[in-house]
């Protein structure tokens, strides 16, 4: 062999290599999916961009760590968690909770003030009421409906920040975090995300979603199907979205009477009360809030569901940062947005 041949040789040889290293060299970040895991009434999804698949695990791990802790600290269906204890003795002593019950608690308030009462977290009674009139299939009376609203309003909630406690000026009262602490859940998962090292994630919990970083598959951004409340099924099945949301670092909830509603009598009545009229919220079939953070956008869905089109949209506009797309109740089922949700949109 020539000197030229050997050089020819070595240059193929070369090539070979490098062509090689490219096929086997990792192209982007991997990725890792949890699937639905049941929590909270409802179901989560957790996906994990990650520089490796390991850290995605770790990460998807360390966001169901945060889900569970709040779903064991704030659900009323659990006999044994924070809230349930503060439902049983905050009426006859202050209770003290954990910093997370508090903040919710805090951030609560905060919501039923803005909203002057539409999202009011001592709505509890009138949930439970309700909740009963369903299972005996029989509607509550004006007497129950009158004691049950007796015992709600958020200016009766007294909190201690320097105790850390909570406490009911009028018996009976009952706390529900139902309408806020799924995104809250969210919030506190995306936190421990970040800390674990994830490039990227989405974070759903029954709808409610945040997603940041780095999107799932490649994608530029985060694509989010809001579903088309006509369509709804039941479980897990998406049904059909009526429009996909185009997201980076954002947070999305959804509250719609389509899903959970109490079937009394073959009427369907929503599960999202309005302390006012101590009965369900009826005008609006869909509400999507988008904002920074789940846990806002979980309470403004909520809110703008019993605020009605009109107000809601005038609270949403004055939100910095919040945008929203509701749908009002059949037949007419009218998409009415802010003026600044057509960019989540655009294609
Ligand atoms: P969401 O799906 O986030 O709209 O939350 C609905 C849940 O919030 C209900 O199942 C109740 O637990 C709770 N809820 C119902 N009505 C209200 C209300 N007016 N304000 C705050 N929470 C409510
Ligand atoms: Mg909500």
């Amino acid at each position: 062999m020539d000197r030229q041949n050997t050089r020819i040789a070595i240059g193929i040889i070369v090539a070979i290599c490098l062509i090689a290293a490219l096929c086997f060299w990792p192209i982007g970040p991997a990725e890792a999916d949890s699937g639905h895991r049941p929590v909270m009434g409802t179901f989560a999804r957790v996906v994990a961009v990650a520089p490796d698949t390991k850290t995605a695990n770790r990460c998807i791990e360390a966001a169901f760590a945060q889900i569970y802790k709040v779903d064991q600290l704030m659900s009323d269906y659990k006999d044994d968690s924070e809230i349930s204890q503060v439902n049983r003795d905050a009426f006859k002593r202050a209770v003290k909770i954990s910093k997370s019950t508090y903040e919710v608690l805090q951030k609560a308030v905060q919501f039923s003030k803005l909203s002057a009462g539409a999202f009011d977290v001592t709505v509890g009674p009138l949930v439970q009421l309700w909740r009963s009139a369903s299972e005996a299939n029989s509607v509550p009376t004006d007497t129950e409906l009158q004691d049950a609203r007796s015992k709600v309003g958020y200016e009766k909630l007294i909190l201690d920040a320097n105790e850390m406690s909570v406490r009911f000026v009028v018996d009976g009262m009952k706390l529900d975090l139902g309408g806020i602490a799924k995104g809250y859940a969210i919030d506190k998962a995306v936190e421990a995300m970040k800390k674990s090292g994830a490039l990227g994630a989405m974070v759903d919990i029954g709808g409610d979603i945040r997603c940041f970083g780095t999107p799932s598959k490649g994608k530029s951004q985060w694509l989010i199907g809001v579903q088309d409340p006509s369509k709804a099924r039941d479980g897990l099945d998406p049904g059909t979205s009526s429009l996909v949301l185009r997201l980076k670092d954002a947070a999305i909830a959804t509250s719609g009477n389509y899903r959970r509603f109490a079937l009394i009598k073959g009427i369907k009545y929503t599960h999202i009360i309005s302390r006012k009229t101590a009965a369900g919220a009826e005008g609006l079939s869909s509400v999507t809030v988008i904002s920074e953070k789940a846990l806002d956008a979980d309470a403004l869905a909520t809110a703008v569901t019993v605020m009605g089109a009109e107000k809601g949209l005038t609270l949403v506009e004055k939100t910095p940062q919040t945008e929203a797309i509701l749908i009002t109740s059949p037949p007419e089922q009218k998409f009415i947005r802010t003026s600044g949700a057509e960019k989540y949109t655009k294609y």
